[in-house]
């Protein structure tokens, strides 16, 4: 399907392509790598007049670590992020996450910022920036903002920012100690959405209880989400006490009106759901254990 007649802008900077959005309003729409637009737009599901192309801002690319932060601009592709020694050793999460996404051609174009900003419930980068408490960088005629992760994802397909603001980007909080990550996703064909996934970081003190731990789901709901285990996992109890089985289930209790379609129920949806999150667990759990 031929996509409709727009006018296409290549700001330079971050500051112009606030400015643009500002003065076009909702008749303009950004693109970063083009991996969920350009789709959309093919099929009319995305319509506008005007299109911003941010490619050309270079301030919004590269990443930068310090001891306890990874900052990573939201133009950075995915296999720049996959690729980097500090994403490895710094944020293992996000590398983990990475190889996940999509198939090569996406994964080639995506960025960090274009699948933040897109909030797809069944992406893997926003599950992993909710469970590690990463904060959105943004830039609007108003100036700079931080927001949370948590308050950032608002609904399907829908975040918190304005019509007029733009992610710059992704700060990621390195966690010390002995720490373990995991993801885990089942999707039907490897390349393909996941159905059913979970993200798991956990950090232990010295006497391998638990310090502190936080579960994501994708795939499941419309919108990425923390779950909620402290029930199950409470901060304190010793690692080995603690069962995948009741992590999984604590984390998979509170999720309501899971879709049921051709793909599977709804039961068969929260029953993967808790198995994902027992298997990333699991993994978190050998990764974190003091020997
Ligand atoms: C067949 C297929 C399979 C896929 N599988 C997966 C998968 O398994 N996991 C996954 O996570 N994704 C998957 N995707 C989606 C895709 O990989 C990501 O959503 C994509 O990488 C987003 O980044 P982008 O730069 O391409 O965003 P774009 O397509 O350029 O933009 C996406 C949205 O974000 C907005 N946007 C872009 N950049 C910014 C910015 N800096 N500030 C504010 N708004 C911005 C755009 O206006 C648009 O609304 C798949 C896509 C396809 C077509």
């Amino acid at each position: 399907m031929t996509p409709p007649a727009f006018e296409y802008h290549a700001p330079a900077t971050a500051e112009d392509a606030v400015a643009l959005l500002a003065d076009l309003g909702d008749a303009a729409k950004l693109i970063g790598g083009g991996q969920s637009l350009v789709p959309m737009l093919a099929l009319r599901l995305a319509v506008f007049d005007h299109l911003i192309d941010l490619r050309h801002v270079s301030e919004l690319r590269g990443i930068t670590a310090s001891t306890d932060s990874v900052r990573i601009g939201a133009l950075t592709t995915h296999p720049e992020v996959g690729a980097s020694e500090e994403v490895r050793r710094a944020i293992p999460l996000l590398a983990q996450a990475t190889p996940l996404i999509g198939d090569l051609q996406i994964r080639t174009l995506g960025t960090i910022g274009g699948a933040i900003a897109h909030a797809d419930g069944a992406a893997e980068y926003p599950a992993v920036a909710l469970t590690l408490d990463a904060q959105i960088e943004t830039l609007s005629p108003r100036g700079r903002r931080t927001i949370p992760a948590s308050e950032f994802f608002t609904g399907m397909w829908a975040t918190d920012l304005d019509i007029d603001e733009i992610v710059t980007a992704i700060t990621f909080p390195v966690w010390h100690g002995h720490c373990g990550f995991a993801i885990e996703e089942f999707s039907r064909r490897s390349g393909d959405f996941a159905m059913a996934g979970a993200t798991v970081a956990l950090r232990l003190d010295e006497n391998s209880r638990i310090d502190h731990c936080a579960v994501g789901l994708f795939g499941l709901t419309p919108q990425p989400m923390r779950a909620q285990v402290l029930q199950a996992a409470p901060t304190g109890r010793p690692i080995h006490a603690v069962a995948a089985e009741a992590v999984g289930a604590a984390a998979t209790a509170g999720l309501h009106s899971l879709p049921s379609d051709v793909n599977g129920s709804a039961a068969y949806r929260r029953r993967m759901g808790a198995e994902m999150v027992e298997r990333a667990w699991r993994r978190a759990v050998q990764e974190a254990s003091i020997d």
